[in-house]
């Protein structure tokens, strides 16, 4: 069993293998000689620049914005910083609703069906305060989105459409610029959440017709606690970039990983996600022919290079993750046949049997991703699916 340190690592004195990747990534150690660099050299406050310390740390934050608005084709000012892609989509839906509540009716919001909870939680509220009506958009079998009845939708008038440029459970990849166009096209505003594509797809908002798009950079190899949502509007007010009046004191070193993991990405995506395809192409191919009986969801042409997605007939899949956890870390995403979480909803939103939803396994690779991890992640999971069929046989 791995030991605990007191510095609350692991000893490496089991092997483990780390298959979450749509949960977190791994941060880059490029990117931490970064962060630690912002905390320990550019210590000043960004907002404080009477002197260079400040002058330093605003102009670490204005590299990153620069780096980040790269990444996403945008206009460096367009980049507002947060502490992460919750707090991003909040923001952006906050002020859609405030820009269209002129009218003092409610918000008419049209949502993808598979929004990330979020989105769903956050449109929610609104819901609650009666200032929002939210209608969802279907999805097929794969999670596609359809877009004629996103069209049919907006013909019945809309002020704000929400929709995912990939899926954190199933990695289906949507067409965000065509969802934005017709958005657009029906006078809606577009939210766009990229947290799970950027830096993984290349996603450009030059073009496109979108107001707001968000993203986080802990899902692209960045540290914790920090995102951002770029829009044209001056969601945080129009001084929100102006150092001295900013808004609040900003993150720097997480402002400066982001930058730094928005540069990697960059240079290294297209290769990177290449070689993760490859790999992950291999371990389907191995458990289909190990495991035998099993499903990959999702779509199969569109998906994210890192994303693993399957059901196996007739094993829960909260007993394999419960057998693997201290050698493979993957998840049920939020499919758990126990009932202690609640079903996925985007696994019922694609109308699964529910042996597919009660069976469904999240398996993430990333840059970090080895042929010999996934050797022994192969070799474990399948040991599990095999002994956990054995064990409810023999129930
Ligand atoms: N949107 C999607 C698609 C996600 O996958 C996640 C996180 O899993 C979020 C939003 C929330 O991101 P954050 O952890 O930065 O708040």
């Amino acid at each position: 069993m791995p030991e605990l340190t007191a510095r609350g690592m692991s000893s490496p004195s089991q092997r483990r293998v780390y298959l979450d990747s749509h949960a977190t990534t791994a941060v880059d150690p490029r990117v931490a000689q970064v962060v630690i660099g912002a905390m320990t050299t550019v210590f000043g406050n960004a907002n404080s620049i009477d002197h260079v310390y400040g002058e330093e740390a605003a102009s670490l934050v204005e590299c990153a914005r620069v780096e980040t608005a790269a990444l996403f084709g945008a206009v460096a000012d367009d980049v507002y910083f947060t502490s992460g892609a919750s707090e991003s989509i909040r923001l952006a839906i906050g002020h859609a609703i405030v820009t269209r509540a002129s009218r003092g009716l409610p918000c008419r919001v049209l949502a993808s069906s598979v929004e990330h909870r979020a989105v769903l939680d956050a449109l929610g509220e609104w819901v609650t305060a009666g200032s929002a009506r939210v209608d969802y958009i279907p999805v097929d079998d794969r999670a596609r989105i359809e877009l004629d009845a996103l069209r049919a939708a907006c013909s019945r008038g809309v002020d704000l459409v929400c929709v995912m440029a990939a899926n954190n459970e199933v990695g289906t990849i949507y067409p965000v610029a065509e969802v934005a166009r017709i958005a657009s096209e029906y006078g809606a505003l577009s939210l766009v959440d990229a947290t799970q594509a950027a830096g993984r797809i290349p996603i450009s908002v030059e073009g496109m017709e979108c107001t707001y798009m968000v993203l986080s950079a802990h899902k692209m190899y960045g540290p914790k606690g920090v995102g951002a949502l770029i829009s044209p509007y001056a969601v945080l007010g129009a001084h929100s970039h102006t150092p001295g009046v900013g808004y609040g004191t900003p993150n720097v070193p997480g402002i400066a990983g982001l930058g730094e993991a928005c540069r990697l990405r960059s240079l290294e995506m297209l290769g990177d996600e290449c070689r993760i395809g490859a790999l992950r192409d291999s371990l389907q191919r191995r458990l289909l022919s190990d495991i035998g009986e099993l499903e990959v969801n999702g779509d199969l042409d569109r998906r994210l290079s890192g994303n693993l997605h399957i059901s196996v007939p007739g094993v829960p899949n909260d007993a394999v993750v419960a057998r693997l956890r201290r050698r493979v870390a993957l998840s049920t995403g939020a499919a758990c046949s126990s009932g202690a979480q609640s079903p996925s909803h985007v696994l019922r939103a694609m109308g699964l049997p529910q042996w597919r939803q009660a069976g469904a396994l999240r398996i993430g690779l990333s840059r970090t991703t080895t042929e010999s991890e996934l050797e022994f992640a192969a070799y474990q999971l399948v040991r599990a699916v095999h002994a956990t069929r054995r064990a409810m046989m023999s129930a």
